[in-house]
């Protein structure tokens, strides 16, 4: 029997949608994915998230949300999903042990940061690495940052520590920012910001916290080292969309192309959060994302049941 509503993803996007549509009687099903929770399971503190006037840790906000999403039965499978094939009608969705069928499916399976791929560098994270400057810049008031990158994201990033931190400096491996003009004007404005052309990171130093950070230059090879508290990577992020290649239309980047709010570009098919949003990229964004494609799917479904 096929389920209404598949929701692939359990970040705050997929599982708001899980909430509406369990209210609305959609009785869903979140395949959750062995990472479930997303990007908010790799933070600590999270201040910006309304109603949480103390602050909230990342899992237990998450915890909490899932809480919320059980309360009405929310069903859920904690699989990664291997393929769909959207041109079935009912749409079929593969997990790791078995294939499941519905008459909608929202896409909610976010993006992840890229990482630099260093050994000390998965040993640090959370504990002076982050790839999140808007989520954990406070924890750096005052205090000596690199952000790694050159690109839209990476001078956000700096723009946003430069009036938290003391001083932050830019590490990119070449000697020109990719960024778009307006925001490398902006980032040069400040006085407490500084560039390190032609670097890429060596190694993250520290044992429980970072303290440092080892570079070595692109052109001449030569080795260097400046202490830091912290260091932001953010040299891009990867939507999670692999499995629906060939699915469902994707940018170049790989993002689900946006047809009209959260319909894509298969009838039945919906997405919310960051798999199809490079902008906000908020967990608050993408809660209200998550909600929009609950009621999206609720009108389709009622189309849908006249219609077939
Ligand atoms: P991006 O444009 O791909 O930039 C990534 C940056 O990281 C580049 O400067 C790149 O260096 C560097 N980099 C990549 N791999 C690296 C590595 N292994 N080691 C060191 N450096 C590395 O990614 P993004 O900044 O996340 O932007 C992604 C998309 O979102 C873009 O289309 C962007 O315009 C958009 N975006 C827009 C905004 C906005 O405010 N409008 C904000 C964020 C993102 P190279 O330059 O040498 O390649």
């Amino acid at each position: 029997m096929s389920e209404k509503l598949i929701i692939i993803g359990s970040g705050p996007a997929g599982l708001t949608a899980a909430i509406y549509a369990s209210r609305g009687g959609l009785n869903p099903l979140v395949i959750a994915g062995r990472e479930a929770g997303g990007q908010l399971m790799l933070t600590t503190d999270v201040d910006d998230f309304p109603g949480f006037p103390q602050g909230i840790l990342g899992p237990d906000l998450m915890g909490n949300i899932k809480k919320q999403a059980d309360k009405f039965n929310t069903k859920f499978v904690n699989e990664d999903v291997v393929n769909v094939d959207f041109s079935k009608i009912p749409k079929a969705i593969t997990t790791e042990s078995q294939t499941l069928s519905a008459k909608t499916v929202i896409v909610a399976t976010g993006a992840s940061a890229i990482w630099l791929g260093i050994p000390s560098e998965q040993r640090l994270i959370g504990k002076g690495i982050s790839s999140c400057a808007v989520c954990d810049g406070f924890f750096f008031k005052d205090k000596n940052v690199i952000v790694v990158g050159g690109g839209d994201t990476a001078m956000r990033a700096v723009a946003y520590l430069s009036k938290l931190c003391k001083q932050v400096t830019v590490v990119h491996r070449r000697d020109a920012l990719r960024a778009q003009f307006a925001l490398q004007e902006l980032v040069k404005s400040k006085n407490n910001v500084n560039f390190i052309w032609n670097c890429e990171v060596e190694e993250i130093l520290g044992q429980d916290k970072v303290t440092g950070v080892k570079l070595k230059n692109t052109q001449t090879g030569k080795i260097s080292q400046l202490q830091i508290d912290g260091a932001f990577i953010a040299i891009g992020h990867k939507p999670n969309t692999d499995f629906l290649k060939g699915q469902l239309e994707l940018d170049e980047k790989g993002y689900v192309v946006l047809k009209n709010e959260t319909h894509t570009s298969v009838e039945g098919v919906f997405v919310a959060g960051d798999v199809a949003d490079y902008h906000y990229r908020q967990a608050v964004t993408a809660a209200g994302a998550g909600c929009k494609a609950a009621f999206d799917v609720e009108e389709y479904l009622e189309k849908y049941h006249q219609t077939v």
